[in-house]
């Protein structure tokens, strides 16, 4: 399955394509991820996205585009993969059509902004594999550490309340219209993201049409 996770920042797409991955057996691709990785090593592409990330604003598509066009043509994709925060505009959309991938499905997160608020200011991330935990709502095994590398857990610079709120702001602006172009192609679902981890975990299932 070629799956695209789509939902506010906060909304549980880093969980539930860590959970998704797992189940079938493809990687998800964070372009999060991705990006600070870049900057952590300071790439070109890290020095570029570095003062876009830290302000909330979006990295330029042609940027974001390339780097997700590389990773997507490596053969682990062959097998189906899941984007985590790809794409984030209707262009980059638009340039993933025209990439000739195919799409499976778009799953859309659901999740209102007060809650979006208060989830992000309890999350952390791994620093070292960028795995995603909530210090509420999906704790690591021992307190500071990832259970799947043991490295340590951060809170992201971009998770503050002035970033979260221009973070917002642009999903709103230039994410959100992407639904319709999903949903115009038949490709968009959509899954209940408020409730505890678990049953998020079986909204997604559902919507995705896999055994509950
Ligand atoms: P995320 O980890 O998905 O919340 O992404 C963190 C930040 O990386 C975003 O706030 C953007 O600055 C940047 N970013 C990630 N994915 C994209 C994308 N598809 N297009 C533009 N910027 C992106």
């Amino acid at each position: 399955m070629n799956l695209v996770l789509m939902g506010p920042p906060g909304a549980g797409k880093g969980t539930q394509g860590e959970i998704l991955s797992k189940r079938l057996g493809i990687d998800t691709i964070s372009t999060g991820v991705m990006l600070r990785t870049a900057i952590k090593e300071q790439t070109e592409v890290g020095k570029i996205a570095e003062q876009y990330i830290n302000d909330g604003k979006l990295v330029p598509d042609d940027v974001i585009v390339s780097i997700v066009k590389e990773r997507l043509s490596k053969p682990d994709c062959a097998n189906g993969f899941i984007l985590d925060g790809f794409p984030r505009t209707t262009a980059q959309a638009e340039a993933l059509t025209e990439s000739g991938v195919k799409i499976d499905k778009v799953l859309s997160l659901e999740v209102e902004d007060d809650v979006i608020i208060e989830r992000l200011s309890s999350r952390r991330e791994c620093s070292k594999c960028g795995a995603p935990y909530n210090v509420i709502s999906n704790k690591p095994k021992t307190e500071g550490k990832c259970d799947k590398c043991g490295g340590d857990l951060i809170q992201r610079a971009d998770d503050n309340p002035e970033t979260i709120k221009n973070r917002l702001d642009i999903y709103h602006e230039q994410t959100e219209p992407i639904k319709e172009y999903y949903e115009e192609r038949g490709l968009l679902v959509t899954a209940q993201g408020e409730d505890k981890l678990e049953d998020t975990t079986k909204n997604v299932a559902a919507a995705l049409g896999l055994e509950v």
